[in-house]
């Protein structure tokens, strides 16, 4: 196998932390895009691949991508960012596929190490953080972004936003966010119904 491992003494147990030009612990696992047979099956129930009709942005090509990095083939760049962070990690391609290659697994494993080469700079740094450090793993912020949320949209400010193109000003990627806000409501309090804090903190 041309696969380039190297291992680390980790406790009494070896560790893989790194695998081809994956360089960074927790390497995806090669056995999940081992089984991929490159038949197709899994492309017309791609969303992007039926929006691009792009190659890299199927499970397909996706798989493909990843497996060279894990073989040394292809380097972790820039280029890679675009059909990786583009999976909208909907999983119909693994319901498609004859084989059961994980694509969406594989897709969370190699953005991590995406992530970890190329880490987010600047403002969407700051953003990235500020949610992911800041906002997520507490419950009473969590639930005081979820009233702050629900005043935007039912007070008429999101539409008066909107409508007045003050969104245009924000930096795009803020902007992009804004666009696919969830409507807080009873639809979300319905889906996720068994989920407690989501419930609490988004209900009308
Ligand atoms: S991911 Fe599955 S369906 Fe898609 S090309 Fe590979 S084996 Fe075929
Ligand atoms: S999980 Fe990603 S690759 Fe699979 S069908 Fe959805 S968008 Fe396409």
């Amino acid at each position: 196998m041309s696969l380039k491992e190297s291992e680390m003494k980790s406790g009494p147990s070896c560790t893989t932390v790194s695998l081809g030009n994956y360089r960074f612990s927790d390497p995806p696992d090669p056995s999940k895009w081992a089984d991929c047979v490159h038949c197709g099956m899994c492309l017309e129930s791609c969303p992007t691949y039926e929006q691009t009709g792009q190659e890299q942005h199927s499970p397909r090509g996706r798989v493909h991508l990843m497996k060279s990095v894990g073989e040394g083939k292809l380097e972790i760049t820039g280029d890679l960012i675009d059909p990786i962070f583009t999976c909208l990690d909907c999983r119909a391609c693994t319901t498609a596929c004859p084989a059961d290659v994980d694509v969406g697994g594989l897709i969370e494993q190699v953005r991590g190490q995406i992530r970890q080469a190329i880490p987010l700079t600047g403002r969407k740094a700051l953003v990235s953080d500020f949610f992911l450090k800041g906002v997520f793993p507490h419950p009473s912020r969590l639930h005081l972004l979820g009233s702050l949320l629900k005043l935007y949209q039912k007070s008429g400010l999101q539409t008066l936003a909107r409508k007045t193109k003050l969104l245009r000003m924000m930096p795009k990627h803020l902007a992009d966010m804004e666009a696919i806000l969830p409507e807080v409501g009873v639809p979300v309090r319905k889906k996720y119904k068994h989920t407690n804090v989501i419930n609490s903190h988004f209900a009308p």
